[in-house]
């Protein structure tokens, strides 16, 4: 099909050739949509922990980090974090991955010192074919392709969409933690991992980004403990994202491996949907302008 010319298209097609040269890194104009599209694909065969489609999801996350300019956390070798995988699962590989790196405060000399650091998280796995959601497979079976566009590669764009901002952001109060949890869809095993081997610079807050792909008219739903509750209404209401509050201890995401040893906590999702662990969380179903909203949320979460 040809397409009629248009003077708006046109118009937009110079935008499009005057702003290019002069954006700030190729990767601050890339839409995060484009990160779902990848990690949903068939060629990471849903990703699920302990097998070769999460490694391929590890690498491809680690490559957007290093683009960055993120660094591994410190005293790490790399961004990748192996943890065992209960061996009574039988995956193709006995352990799962996650990535997390780094980025340092950015304080003046005679500023003060930042006590404690932010942690961006999401979960990259999902159920790969669907059929070891539990941890246990039937054997010789083989289940159609779950892309887990919405669960979670919309958390993974978000975060990384956040970690743009906060890379280029001319200063950092606080340093920030950005963790990928592998294994969170049969028990939150990869963030558990974390949490209870943390020994790097205290957490003071962490913001667990899952299934936030379908914000559309929203409201975004928000899962927070008391004292930074005021954080996140001022962030969304400078973004014009309406917010609907859950209990604390409502979702049952990675947020959970954090309670009692981290001060602040908040949990952030576009909500359950009739898709989820089926083959029709597809990325067409992903609102991608309303990604771009919550990784500027999350940035601003994150100092
Ligand atoms: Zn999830």
């Amino acid at each position: 099909m040809t397409h009629p010319f248009h003077p708006l298209r046109a118009v937009l097609l110079l935008l499009l050739v005057v702003s290019g040269p002069f954006a700030a890194g190729a990767q601050s104009t890339r839409p995060l949509i484009e990160h779902v599209r990848e990690l949903a694909a068939e060629g990471y065969a849903g990703r699920l922990a302990g097998t070769p489609g999460e490694r391929r999801a590890a690498a491809y996350i680690v490559a957007e980090l290093e683009r960055l300019g993120v660094q591994p956390l410190p005293g790490a070798e790399g961004f990748l974090h192996e943890f065992p995988l209960p061996p009574e699962w039988e995956r193709p590989l006995p352990t799962g991955l996650n990535v997390v790196g780094w980025l340092p405060a950015t304080v003046a000399a005679d500023g003060p010192a930042s006590p404690t650091a932010v942690l961006l998280g999401a979960h990259y796995d999902h159920v790969g074919d669907g059929l070891a959601i539990a941890g246990i497979r039937r054997p010789g079976r083989r289940g159609p392709h779950h892309p887990g566009a919405d669960d979670n590669a919309s958390g993974v764009a978000v975060v990384l969409g956040a970690a743009v901002r906060l890379a280029r952001a001319p200063e950092r109060p606080r340093p920030v933690v950005l963790a990928f949890f592998s294994a969170e869809e049969s028990g939150l095993v990869g963030s558990a991992h974390l949490a209870r081997t943390w020994g790097g610079v205290p957490l003071g807050r962490v913001v667990v980004a899952d299934m936030v792909g379908r914000l559309g008219s929203g409201p975004l739903q928000v899962e927070a403990t008391e004292g930074v509750r005021p954080v996140v209404a001022a962030e969304a209401g400078r973004l014009d994202v309406a917010l609907s509050w859950l209990p604390v201890g409502a979702l049952s995401t990675d947020v959970r491996s954090f309670d009692g040893r981290v001060g602040e906590t908040v949990a952030l999702t576009t909500g359950p949907h009739a898709d989820k662990d089926t083959p029709g969380d597809t990325v067409d179903k992903i609102d991608a302008g309303g990604l771009e909203r919550l990784a500027a949320l999350a940035a601003g979460l994150a100092r």
